[in-house]
């Protein structure tokens, strides 16, 4: 999805007549795009929606947003005698569903979408969908029609027509080639393309489908949502290029604003594995294919949690419940790696859905003759003076036991002097001398293990 930016260096156009009440003169061709959603947790997930829904639609809210889907119509002027008389042959009208609205941005330029409701966190917005359209007999015009949900309930032609404008393809984004033909297509989007870039974006859009003439996609919060607050995507999660949308001066203010938005390709590696979870699907297995990542991937066990810290530099295993001494925390299993393989490429660590970028140095355990991954537990911080201490059951398992009470929320560590698998005996190759900072009282300083 590409929907305009206020942060663009380029303003977005002004705003044409209201012509919501003009007559067409003609009978034009209208179609509407059916939304089906595949999404188990709606019991009526794959049901068609009525383009003209008789019901008032419930709140936008995980459990019932789909049920009651906006529309994207698309209406296509009569092709027989062209688009004599209107200003764009193409329109498409959208609905603003409930829990959201269109404002002006008081800072800048242009429009924003606001929240005027509270989500949380995980919460389905909306779902949405957008047109991919050949716009190019139209000099890539088209009219959005922006209508209020609350008035599209009553009889067709009576609903509340908000906003009216004619764009060009600085409103859409080029479709992602599928297939003869594809590279002409643009996704067009509804409402939902008034909404603003942000380097740290508060909503994500796993898709749910697309087919040759439309892709429908939800709209899940990243984070808690506040009524009033705005609305945000990354547009670096579905726009690897920018397709000459560029952002050169961003203006989003997030504390860790990149500066531009350039699309994904131009991120740093760790930005990109930072969003990886996030992003478009073919965005991301695109990336895996290309760049040579290994990825491993671990789950984590009940009771255990990542949390990175404020600069993103360390991240940490924490108790995410109580442990007593004694306890087992928990059992990992080792991955071992033969040392003729390449250690210096890439290496990535899924953690049930997150993305994590691997030093080849530090989160790994080096032995004589292979180096052993163990997951999410390379996440785990070194103490001179630890809470949990590791016993290797055999050669590739081990179980991690509280040596002290570790409360909820805790950071669980352990001696990396103790790391050696004394199952096998094996002497631990040392590779990294590093100065400790556990603060302990009887810390070690200068580490090597
Ligand atoms: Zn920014
Ligand atoms: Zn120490």
């Amino acid at each position: 999805m590409s929907p305009p930016s206020t942060t663009v260096a380029t303003p977005p156009r002004p705003m044409s007549e209201d012509d919501g009440l003009r007559a067409a003169g003609r009978s034009p061709k209208r179609y509407a795009l059916k939304v089906r959603v595949c999404n188990e947790s709606t019991p009526r997930g794959g049901v068609g929606v009525d383009p003209a829904p008789k019901k008032a639609p419930p709140p936008a809210s995980a459990a019932t947003a789909t049920s009651a889907l906006p529309m994207l119509e698309v209406e296509v002027a009569g092709s027989d005698d062209g688009p004599v008389g209107r200003e764009a042959a193409v329109i498409i009208h959208s609905t603003v569903p409930r829990g959201f609205a269109i404002v002006d941005n008081e800072a800048l330029e242009g429009k924003k979408i606001i929240a005027t409701r509270d989500y949380a966190r995980g919460d389905l917005l909306y779902v949405a969908s957008c047109a991919l359209l050949d716009l190019s007999p139209y000099g890539q015009r088209y009219e959005l029609k922006i209508y209020s949900e609350d008035a599209e309930n009553q009889e067709a032609g009576r609903r509340r027509l908000l906003d009216a404008r004619v764009n060009t393809d600085t409103h859409s984004g080029q479709a992602p080639v599928a297939g003869d033909g594809g590279t002409r297509l643009r996704q067009v989007y509804g409402w939902d393309s008034f909404m603003n870039h942000s380097c740290d974006a508060n909503a994500h859009f796993p898709p749910l489908r697309r087919t040759r003439t439309e892709s429908h996609y939800r709209a899940v919060a990243i984070r808690d949502i506040a009524a009033g607050e705005e609305v945000t995507c990354d547009y670096a999660l579905f726009d690897c290029s920018c397709d000459g949308q560029e952002i050169e001066i961003c203006a989003c203010g997030a504390g860790k604003c990149r500066g531009k938005m350039l699309g994904f390709q131009a991120l740093s590696l760790r930005e990109k594995v930072d969003i990886l979870h996030l992003c478009d699907p073919e965005i991301r297995e695109k990336f895996l294919a290309t760049e040579g990542i290994k990825v491993f991937r671990s789950r984590l066990p009940d009771g255990i949690g990542i949390v990175t810290s404020e600069d993103g530099q360390e991240k940490y295993l924490v108790a995410t419940r109580g442990f007593e001494v004694g306890d087992v925390i928990f059992e990992n299993r080792i991955e071992r790696i033969m040392r003729n393989c390449d250690l210096a490429s890439e290496y990535l660590l899924m953690v049930d859905d997150m993305y994590h970028l691997l030093g080849t140095e530090e989160h790994f355990i080096h032995r004589t003759d292979y180096v052993e991954m163990i997951g999410f537990d390379c996440f785990m911080q070194h103490s001179c003076s630890p809470n949990a201490h590791q016993v290797y059951s055999d050669e590739e398992n081990y179980i991690v036991y509280a040596t002290k009470t570790i409360p909820r929320g805790g950071v669980i560590t352990c001696d990396y002097m103790a790391l050696d698998n004394q199952a096998v005996g094996l002497e631990s190759r040392v590779t990294i001398t590093f100065k400790c900072t556990c603060g302990e009282k009887n810390c070690r300083g200068i580490l090597r293990c």
